[in-house]
């Protein structure tokens, strides 16, 4: 037998690609916190796994594999299986919004959309104008090329669209209760980035997960309804590119999205997937179908969206009774999360986790959904994973935790 050559030495051995260096590590952290004993985790943007509507799921899956097994099992087109495309396309189409099938891929949920925009529009060391706060998985899936960030203050009074997307590869915006401050871009901020859209010639990516889990009002016409309205045609041309996902309508497992927009830029995106996955499951497509076309998504919601109001309420009285002395938050009205910001501000979120985490609470800190990661003054709380009793004891640890940060 010919022996094996000895490992290169550690000097010689392939290095990692420099982006590595620039990772964030919390996600992965809050994805796993589940199995730390006794932590109440606040970190994450997890559902309640106690709305997953677990036996109409089991029967649309085993329908899948025994009623269409070469479309769940097979391997199947890269754009998404037809049926699927052509729901999603009615779902959101509107007389002023006329959909076909090419304006719509199915995608592996949420974050592969993000990382093939990230192919597809932006080049190495490219500008992204950002909503700022940013979603800390938009930052992960486009640090790869090493892109700058222009940060879009979308509340600040006389903000200048059209400044503040000129020369940017695309734009990204959260416009319903973003991620992470659960805020609500108003009408005017709508119409306004649409319009500086137009003008420049600059894509405008409207990332919409919790659209539908509105709590308080009404719902605002979303980017794309806003820009088609600007622009009527044949078939959606205009440059809004939606996603949807139903990872916190139904459940995350499912790995299910659908970007929303010109055929142009459908095509793109296909043949970044191509490169990808291929194409997303045919099983978790087919339940995703099932739970489009039977109403599932919409019979659930009512139910859904009381939950977490109830929770949302509670986390706010939890906040307004123990951290009220260190903290401002706004209540959100729709969402997933509170976003609280420290009266100091001097004040260091990431130190503050130390001790939160030994108080066995955690949270998402501000510097993670920073490009530059310098923000340490607020914090991303999560309301709809845990009841009203451990939002309330979350707070309460918390408060020790800030009482050990500012003695320690
Ligand atoms: N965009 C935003 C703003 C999100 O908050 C999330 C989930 N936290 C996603 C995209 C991706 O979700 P998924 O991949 O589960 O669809």
């Amino acid at each position: 037998m010919v022996p094996s050559p000895p490992p290169p030495a550690a000097a010689t051995r392939p290095a990692f690609a420099r982006w590595m260096g620039t990772t964030n590590q919390v996600t992965r952290t809050f994805l796993s916190a589940g199995a730390i004993p006794g932590l109440i985790n606040l970190g994450g943007g997890l559902p309640d796994p106690s709305i997953f509507p677990t036996g109409r799921l089991a029967e649309f899956a085993r329908r899948a594999v025994a009623e269409h097994p070469g479309e769940a099992l097979g391997y199947g087109p890269i754009e998404g299986l037809a049926p699927l495309r052509d729901a999603v396309a009615r779902r959101f189409s509107s007389p002023a919004l006329p959909l076909t099938r090419a304006n719509v891929l199915v995608t592996t949920s949420g974050m592969q959309g993000l990382d093939l925009l990230g192919k597809v529009l932006l080049d190495e060391g490219g500008l992204i104008a950002g909503q700022y706060p940013t979603y800390l998985g938009a930052l992960d899936a486009w640090r790869p090329r090493a892109p700058s960030f222009r940060n879009l203050m979308l509340a600040a009074p006389g903000f200048d669209a059209e400044a503040a997307l000129a020369g940017a590869q695309f734009a990204y915006a959260v416009p319903n209760f973003s991620n992470p401050t659960g805020r609500l871009v108003d009408l005017e901020t709508r119409r306004a980035l649409v319009a500086a859209a137009h003008r420049t010639g600059t894509w405008l990516v409207e990332d919409d997960p919790y659209g539908t889990l509105h709590y308080d009002g009404a719902p605002l016409p979303r980017l794309i309804d806003v820009s088609a309205q600007a622009a009527p045609g044949e078939s959606y041309a205009g440059p809004v590119i939606y996603m949807g996902t139903l990872s916190k309508e139904i459940a995350p497992g499912l790995r299910i999205g659908w970007i929303v927009a010109a055929p142009a830029m459908i095509e793109a995106l296909t043949l970044a997937k191509q490169g990808s996955d291929l194409c997303t499951s045919g099983v978790t497509q087919r339940v995703a179908l099932s739970a489009i076309e039977t109403g599932l998504v919409d019979e659930i919601r009512p139910a859904l969206v009381a939950l977490y109001r109830e929770r949302r309420d509670a986390l706010c009285a939890a906040l307004g009774a123990h951290l009220s002395e260190w903290f401002d938050w706004e209540v959100p009205v729709g969402g997933m999360f509170v976003w609280a910001l420290a009266k100091d501000p001097g004040f260091d979120t990431d130190a503050l986790l130390t001790h939160a985490l030994a108080a066995g609470i955690c949270f998402s800190p501000s510097s993670v959904f920073d490009a530059t990661g310098t923000n340490r003054r607020g914090m991303r709380l999560n309301f709809t994973l845990n009841p009203p009793e451990r939002l309330d004891e979350g707070m309460r640890r918390l408060g020790l935790a800030v009482a050990a940060y500012r003695h320690g």
